[in-house]
């Protein structure tokens, strides 16, 4: 049996994780939040002292990451060596080691595979910089989601306010420019967009607004009638 699989890439900060997992709940297809993995990893880099320029290093301590995926009440839980980390990985200091560490093509192949193991057994909305151009390939339906920097960073803005994060816009659109820029320009599996992916910009559209214009992507789709489940 085949299974159906979404693809959501775009840069950081359009929305992709709430409007994955709100498409995946309406679709009763599970949400593979991939950025969430490769925080796992860089956590345990930083857990360990490794520079962040130190590149063998990351290499080495690969081997001793064993990140894990389980699904609680649809929620997706990140395990780093068997400890649920959810509630560690959203930090601005581990956003920069992300984005650094995961220019490693030793990390990527690590958590590709995971990726794609998980494609292979479940219908998947999975979002990241690389679903539809490297790890899923064959994906039924591929979007790239972006939005205005200046919005984007406006969003981060609110939603570190909102959790009572003191924080700076102006240093926030830098962070997120800067990260784009290395997602983009690393040599493997960089943030492309596909070329058979829509490009859906949701600058001026609410979630709710960007939700439905996946789904009506979902529903054009070819072979859709029978396997699209819409509730
Ligand atoms: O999506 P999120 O902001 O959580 O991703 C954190 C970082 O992980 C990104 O800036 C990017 O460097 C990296 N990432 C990646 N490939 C993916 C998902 C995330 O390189 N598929």
């Amino acid at each position: 049996m085949s299974y159906f699989s979404i693809a959501i890439d775009g840069p950081a900060g359009a929305g992709k994780s709430t409007i994955a997992r709100a498409l995946a709940k309406r679709l009763g297809y599970i949400y593979v939040d991939t950025g969430a993995m490769y925080r796992a990893m860089a956590l345990h880099f930083l857990r360990k002292g490794i520079a962040e320029d130190d590149f063998s290093a990351m290499e080495e301590a690969c081997d001793s990451a064993d990140v894990s995926i389980l699904y609680q009440d649809g929620e997706q839980l990140v395990l780093l060596n068997g400890e649920n980390v959810n509630g560690l990985i959203r930090t601005e200091q581990l956003s920069h080691m992300t984005s650094v560490s995961s220019a490693n093509k030793k990390v990527r192949l690590k958590m590709v595979e995971l990726q794609r193991k998980l494609a292979e057994h479940e219908n998947v909305v999975m979002d990241g910089r690389d679903i539809g151009s490297y790890v899923l390939p064959n994906a039924n339906v591929k979007v790239f989601l972006t939005a205005s920097v200046a919005v984007r960073a406006k969003r981060r803005f609110l939603e570190q306010q909102a959790k009572g994060i003191v924080c700076d816009l102006s240093e926030i659109e830098e962070n997120i420019k800067e990260r784009d820029y290395r997602d983009s320009h690393r040599e493997f599996a960089p943030l492309t967009q596909a070329p058979d992916a829509t490009l859906v910009d949701n600058s001026d559209l609410t979630i709710e607004e960007s939700v439905e214009a996946l789904l009506d992507l979902c529903k054009k789709a070819e072979n859709q009638v029978d396997v699209w489940k819409l509730q």
